[in-house]
């Protein structure tokens, strides 16, 4: 399973999960490869199995390059957590520098379509591959829109959702599931890169549940997405927000 993103918060806790239910795992990074390489040796150290290989899934060759390294190293991909994502520093729209908008849709929809396709050529029974999962990460930006803060970072992930939807149609009759998980507020380095680590903390009390979420809780929904108990759920988006 290679899980984008692997090496921090969500997709770090997507993959040691992963590796507990017995997957072999590439845990994909694009500049922290020491966090990568923790994830790894954790895994390892319980006795999986796993392989941290940069990659920057903007870039096709390096998307390429991820999946042959994966199917050479851990053998045929069965499944993808298309999880890395960025964000940028909080403000309106009218103050956003074009740079920064091409570059969130760069990571958050272009390369999440990158990987996608990779892993259906890979996966689908009609070019002779064994089937497998996609689940994608989302936000609950998609449905808020986020405003005054990052609406380009929330659009990206509507975008992420379309595409499940469709995608899911498109290849339910090729033996792969794909789906979407949606989070809330979660603690993660995530909300230091938009400038403001408070942020979980300080919108606690807007979550019906009045508690920020744990990586941990997300992976499990995404486990179980891509688990045989989930076998006849395609096309779907499940909030793990709390409420919010
Ligand atoms: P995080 O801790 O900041 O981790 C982001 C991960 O994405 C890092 O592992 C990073 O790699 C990777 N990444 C970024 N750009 C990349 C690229 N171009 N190529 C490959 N990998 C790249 O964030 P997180 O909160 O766990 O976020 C994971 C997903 O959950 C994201 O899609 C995010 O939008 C979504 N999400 C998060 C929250 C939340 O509250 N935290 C809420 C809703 C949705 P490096 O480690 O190498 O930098």
């Amino acid at each position: 399973m290679i899980v984008t993103g692997g090496g921090r918060g969500i997709g770090a806790a997507t993959a040691r999960l992963a590796a507990e239910r017995g997957y072999a795992v590439c845990v994909n990074y694009v500049h922290n490869g020491d966090t990568a390489a923790t994830v790894v040796n954790d895994i390892e150290r319980g006795s999986g199995t796993a392989l941290a290989v940069q990659a920057d899934i903007c870039e096709e060759h390096d998307v390429l390059r991820l999946f042959e390294t994966a199917a050479r190293e851990l053998g045929p991909v069965v499944g993808l957590v298309n999880n890395a994502g960025a964000v940028f520093a909080q403000k309106k729209l009218q103050d956003m520098e074009a740079s920064r908008i091409r570059q969130i849709f760069a990571v958050n929809v272009f390369g999440s379509f990158l990987c996608a396709r990779e892993a259906v050529r890979r996966m689908s029974t009609e070019n002779g591959g064994n089937g497998g999962t996609i689940v994608n990460v989302s936000s609950v930006a998609a449905r808020l829109g986020s405003p005054g803060t990052y609406i380009d970072y929330a659009a990206s992930k509507g975008a992420i959702e379309t595409m499940t939807v469709g995608l899911a149609k498109e290849v339910a009759a090729e033996g792969i599931r794909v789906n979407c998980v949606r989070p809330g507020l979660i603690y993660t380095d995530m909300h230091a890169d938009s400038g403001d680590p408070e942020r979980p903390d300080r919108l606690k009390d807007t979550v019906p549940m009045k508690r920020i979420g744990n990586p941990s809780e997300v992976a499990e929904t995404i486990l179980w997405l891509t688990s045989d108990s989930a076998s006849y759920v395609i096309g779907s988006i499940i909030d793990v927000s709390g409420g919010r």
